[in-house]
């Protein structure tokens, strides 16, 4: 029986839970996956589900589609992470027989890179925990929530539902704090309500350490991400008739800066701290992979969501997405700026 079940409201519905207790009531093989460049949420949210799988005797494991920055690697069970790109053979494997996939913090199978075919011709049933808008329907059991801050904080909900958030160890509330965290940019988005605020009291109570786990993703500075900083703030173009500005990041000037996975993190949202700006864009230069990753913020109503997906074969939230762009550095930047005009009576001062 396909079961299509979905969530439009914060906590997860009565057949959402039904569905998912009588999953889990048998023992199952299970794979949890985030999405490609896994970020703090993506983290954060496997790794608190595993936890809490491992602890009720299922046979679990994380597998992302490929690295995650160093300042995420403190994280209680990130260890027994499987990489598909390097452990490529064990995780096949693991994926060919898993009864069950956990999809966690995207919305569509094309957000896990090489691992998408792999998932495709899998044979488990999939569930889905995630908040970014318009979710493809491969999942049977669909727990979707654009309203909400984070997977992390989806995830305290799934437990809440489906065992009690008496089940949450300290291990646990760490990895979800971290999540909500990172995703609501220090719990300042406008993502962030009563409730999310009630969840991280209550996971502070049950052990995360907030002031340490703020110290540890944030406070990771090296020399050369800092140089790399300056080099991109001087890169910073101001378009003020557009409220728009945006950074350029050649691989040149990543290789001088001896650039690692995670150092571009927040770069973005520097153009947002700019009186009057309320859209900025970031475009990071990836020669191995052919393309220029693009990042987009924005301040209130402007969708960088929509934008994203019209012009840059991306997406993400209203306020925060990404895209990708097949032409140079050079070209994309031009395009983009061709591409402000099209908006000009939203992006207009
Ligand atoms: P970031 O700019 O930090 O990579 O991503 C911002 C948000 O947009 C995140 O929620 C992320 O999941 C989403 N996002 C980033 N890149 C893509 C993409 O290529 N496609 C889609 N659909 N979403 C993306
Ligand atoms: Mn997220």
């Amino acid at each position: 029986m396909t079961m299509l079940l979905n969530c439009i409201f914060a906590r997860m519905n009565f057949e959402t839970i039904e569905a998912v207790k009588e999953l889990l009531s048998q023992p199952q093989k299970i794979v949890i996956v985030p999405h490609k460049n896994p970020d703090g949420d993506a983290i954060g949210s496997t790794l608190a589900l595993w936890h809490f799988l491992e602890n009720r005797g299922q046979e679990s494991v994380i597998i992302v589609p490929n690295d995650f920055p160093k300042f995420l690697k403190w994280m209680p069970g990130c260890d027994s992470i499987l990489n598909f790109e390097r452990e490529n053979t064990q995780a096949k494997a693991k994926i060919e027989e898993a009864s069950i996939i956990f999809t966690l913090d995207f919305n569509h199978l094309g957000r896990v890179g090489q691992m998408q075919s792999y998932l495709e011709e899998a044979s488990a049933s999939f569930v889905m925990i995630d908040h970014h808008q318009a979710p493809s329907d491969y999942a049977k059991i669909m727990y979707s929530d654009v309203n909400m801050s984070s997977t992390c904080e989806m995830v305290y909900n799934f437990i809440e539902s489906v065992a009690g958030v008496e089940h949450i160890t300290s291990a646990m509330a760490s990895c979800l704090y971290t999540g909500i965290m990172t995703d609501t940019g220090s719990f300042k988005f406008r993502s962030t309500t009563g409730r999310t605020h009630r969840v991280v009291a209550d996971l502070i109570d049950k052990g995360a350490e907030n002031t340490q786990i703020h110290h540890k993703v944030f406070d990771t500075n090296t020399p050369q991400r800092l140089r790399l900083l300056g080099c991109a703030l001087k890169n910073m173009v101001i378009r003020e008739e557009y409220r728009t500005a945006y950074i350029t990041l050649s691989q040149d000037e990543l290789d001088e800066h001896n650039f690692q996975k995670g150092d571009t993190e927040g770069f973005v949202n520097y153009g947002l701290t700019l009186e009057g700006i309320i859209f900025a864009v970031i475009f990071i230069e990836n020669k191995e992979e052919g393309i220029i990753k693009i990042s987009l913020r924005s301040i209130g109503d402007f969708s960088v969501n929509e934008f994203a997906r019209s012009h840059f074969n991306g997406g993400g939230h209203n306020n925060a997405a990404g895209g990708r762009s097949e032409l140079s550095l050079e070209e994309t930047a031009s395009h983009f700026e061709s591409l402000l005009e099209n908006y000009h009576e939203q992006l207009k001062p």
